[in-house]
């Protein structure tokens, strides 16, 4: 198990390698998910910005940060691997458990000993850790490329704003919605005060990251191009970048959505349209038709010609025939960029009682024949990916290449 080199940079802040109140080392097996890694980048900056320090091994440490992952099993396993090779090596240090596997109700995780700090209970950090600054006051807006591992479309030059938690949808495939629950966003004067801080600094694009951007503002009695409209009071020199739009917002917000986007400042977008199979959508509980949703991204396309348009597809969700296969490939050309996700289950939801699930044959055929697709039409912007722990994507191993 490798220790997360650290930038030195993000520990900037004075004292911060005295280790006055003992050192932390981080185990971190998460890394592809902006959400999480915004967290936990937050979470080190107050341990660091505290007077903790950062141990150069596991042996000096006094206290062991493991920050996980829930989407597959797979990376259910790598996180409890790392949690295994923590408990191992950490004989009286403090363990704290980070990310989705802090609050997903696993059979058999025993949790006793560890402090668990789940993705909306940053703030309990503060009454574990003693501390000047508050949990609260830390500020994270880029993240390091030693927790993060850019995804689609987002990378280390952007300027992140998190705006919400958890979700409106209940997908049957889903671990994000069981371990976040329902949306908690923040609110539109917060998130303003952001943007004009980032401003303040040179910035001219912001991404705005949430779970689900398109679940913003449930719980307060707004929606997202509510918002959007809102921050764009704080100039006309600065755009967007939207992390997950749920396809069916764009239907029933269609002219105030092509309005915003007809203002060219939103920058990029990922609507994750998943399937292009109607009765697929429905077995995974994303109920919206399919048809009338690329109709409105061909609209939003020419509306901004100049946004960078991207989707999710997911493959090999159980019972999907060649057919239902070959709609999504066809959805997939109406996006810029594409990310190929294979289905696998996920204990105790909804589709993982789904059958008959993809023989592995065919498994194999269409994560090539997704491959092909995003190599020689999507050519350096689309990726297939088979296992989220994998460092290189499906598409991209050296056999696929060509
Ligand atoms: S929209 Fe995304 S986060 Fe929400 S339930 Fe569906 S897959 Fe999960």
């Amino acid at each position: 198990m490798t220790a997360v080199r650290f930038p030195e940079k993000l520990s900037g802040s004075p004292g911060s390698q005295d280790a006055r109140r003992g050192s932390i080392f981080i185990l971190d097996p998460s890394k592809r998910c902006e959400p999480s890694a915004y967290l936990f980048t937050k979470s080190v900056k107050f341990f660091l910005a505290n007077g903790y320090g950062m141990a150069k091994n596991i042996e000096g440490s006094e206290i062991i940060l493991v920050n996980t992952c829930c989407v597959t099993e797979d990376k259910i396993a790598a996180s409890k691997a790392a949690l295994d090779f923590a408990r191992a090596n950490g004989k009286g240090k403090q363990i704290v458990l980070f990310g989705c596997m802090a609050d997903l109700p696993l059979p058999g995780l025993e949790r006793e000993g560890l402090i668990c700090i789940g993705p909306k209970n940053l703030a309990e950090l503060d009454a574990h850790f003693p501390h000047p600054t508050s949990v609260s006051h830390i500020s994270v807006h880029q993240l390091p490329p030693a927790l993060y591992e850019p995804g689609q479309g987002l990378g280390y030059g952007d300027y992140f704003i998190m705006m919400a938690q958890g979700c409106s949808n209940r997908c049957s495939y889903c671990n994000i919605k069981r371990v976040k629950g329902e949306v908690r966003s923040g609110p539109a004067d917060t998130i303003l005060q952001e943007v004009r801080a980032g401003l303040s600094l040179g910035v001219r694009q912001f991404a705005l990251l949430a779970d689900d951007c398109a679940s913003y503002g449930r719980d307060l009695g707004t929606d997202l191009t509510q918002l959007i409209e809102r921050l764009f009071t704080a100039g006309d020199n600065f755009g967007l970048k939207l992390g997950y739009v749920y396809p069916q917002f764009v239907l029933t917000h269609f002219d105030k959505v092509e309005r915003i986007f007809g203002t060219g400042r939103i920058r990029y977008v990922n609507i994750p349209v998943q399937s292009g199979s109607q009765r697929i959508l429905d077995l995974m509980n994303r109920r919206y038709p399919v048809d009338k949703v690329m109709e409105a991204v061909r609209r939003l396309r020419a509306a901004a010609p100049e946004t960078t348009f991207c989707t999710h597809i997911m493959i090999n969700f159980p019972t999907e025939s060649h057919d239902d296969f070959l709609k999504s490939l066809d959805v997939a050309d109406a996006f810029d960029e594409v990310l190929f996700l294979h289905y696998s289950d996920n204990r105790d939801t909804v589709a993982a009682g789904l059958f008959p699930k993809v023989p592995e044959p065919e498994v194999r055929r269409r994560l090539d024949m997704a491959s092909d697709y995003a190599n020689h039409c999507k050519t350096g912007r689309s990726a297939v990916i088979k296992d989220f722990n994998c460092d290189i994507p499906y598409n991209m191993v050296e056999t696929r290449k060509g």
